[in-house]
């Protein structure tokens, strides 16, 4: 994967400074964290947000904030088991998620293909991640290439992180990187480009809320599945 610099939607102002403070939720901060892989421009700003941090508090935290940040949010995933059972590790080893950004690789120790994939409607499939917070969802979704993803809304935010390909809606177009941030009144269907499979991070405050008759029947059945 090229980790493109071509990053055009990023996390606003609040987000970075919660991030360089060590205030967000894990799985957010995981988005963050994601998303700075790719993001030159996000990264020197964070770096700046913790000089300024380290300045403002310096007589009391020698530790670069983000960093302590950083460090504390991968030390937070080293504790968490991987998805893929002890000992049954596969032949391609821990090369395989080489490919992701740094802040995924141990919650997808053996690659993307090897994760449990569920397909979630024609030509999409998601895969839930073990990253222990009990009120967010985060799962990995691909669309295959010109596949579209049912239209849908949500209970509360859903962030989404472009790993690799590209989707868009009715707002824009997202490439690698790209740090999407919808809302309770957002509804839409993302359709992935049609040159390449879209894979995306997904952080999920609340179930999805379907459109139309199948939202009708399906909404009140629809639940959040933390892992
Ligand atoms: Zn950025």
């Amino acid at each position: 994967m090229s980790m493109a610099t071509m990053t055009r939607y990023h996390p606003d102002q609040f987000l970075l400074n919660d991030y360089v403070a060590g205030s967000l939720p894990g799985a957010v901060a995981l988005a963050i964290a994601v998303h700075l892989d790719y993001c030159p421009q996000c990264r020197a700003e964070v770096g700046q947000l913790s000089r300024l941090g380290g300045e403002l508090f310096g007589g009391l935290d020698p530790v670069p904030v983000a960093e302590d940040a950083f460090a504390r949010l991968l030390q937070r995933l080293d504790d968490i088991p991987p998805a893929a059972a002890a000992g049954a590790v596969p032949a391609r080893g821990h090369g395989a998620s080489q490919g992701l950004p740094r802040a995924l690789r141990t919650l997808v120790p053996a690659g993307v293909d090897q994760l449990d994939w569920q397909r979630s409607g024609r030509g999409v499939r998601t895969s839930r991640l073990r990253f222990g917070d009990p009120r967010r969802e985060v799962a990995l979704y691909q669309i295959r290439a010109g596949a579209h993803a049912i239209e849908h809304g949500h209970g509360g935010n859903e962030i989404t992180v472009v790993l690799n390909g590209a989707f868009s809606d009715h707002e824009g177009c997202y490439r690698a990187g790209d740090f999407v941030l919808r809302g309770s009144a957002d509804v839409h269907r993302p359709v992935a480009a049609p040159d390449a499979d879209c894979l995306c991070l997904g952080v999920l405050e609340a179930p999805v809320r379907l459109g139309g008759l199948i939202g009708r029947i399906a909404n009140p059945f629809l639940r959040l599945h933390p892992r």
